[in-house]
């Protein structure tokens, strides 16, 4: 049976209120992490440090992630990279103290930690990704960017209310 990266087994933390251990967790991304503009393509490497520590229901676990992550800007679409180092904090509850369900509870030893990674990540992530604050994206003409072009560049555009009566006189059926 594989086992995920996620997976921390904390065999060697005491039950002890009080009692900590540090860990540190470094893998390939077993499937990327995101949302469509941007996220941290699969094998990309996570590092995860974290401190472990026992509290009175079950162990309280504090981290960092470092990773990066790549994506296109949402104006221009070129393409961008990140670094991602973002905190979390979760409590496994241990096995008979866990109350409702959406709580994370500890499965004998182990805390799978993929779900409170991956939370973390795609908050640290930015919702509208863009190359520069000043980036001034494509014309909507011609797709080129608008820093490529002379300030006077525009295009005749037809205007949306003439459109249907061009197409009208250019109907076969009305024959002229
Ligand atoms: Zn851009
Ligand atoms: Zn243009």
């Amino acid at each position: 049976m594989a086992t995920s990266p996620f997976k921390l087994n904390l065999h060697e933390l005491p039950r002890r209120a009080g009692d900590f251990k540090d860990f540190q967790l470094d893998f390939l991304a077993p499937e990327s992490i995101g949302n469509p503009m941007i996220a941290i393509p699969v094998k990309t490497q996570l590092l995860i440090n974290l401190r472990a520590e026992s509290v009175s229901d079950g162990v309280l676990i504090t981290g960092t992630i470092s990773s990066k992550a790549v994506g296109e800007c949402g104006r221009c679409l070129d393409p961008i990279e990140t670094v991602i180092n973002q905190n979390f904090q979760e409590l496994f509850f241990y096995e008979n103290r866990a109350g409702e369900d959406e709580e994370f509870m500890m499965e004998g030893d182990i805390a799978d930690l993929e779900i409170p990674v991956r939370d973390a990540v795609i908050l640290a992530l930015p919702i509208n990704p863009i190359c520069r604050e000043d980036c001034q994206g494509l014309c909507s003409g011609c797709g080129e960017k608008w820093e490529n072009l002379p300030a006077d560049h525009e295009h005749e555009l037809i205007d949306p209310r003439w459109q249907g009566l061009s197409e009208w006189k250019s109907d076969p059926r009305f024959g002229r």
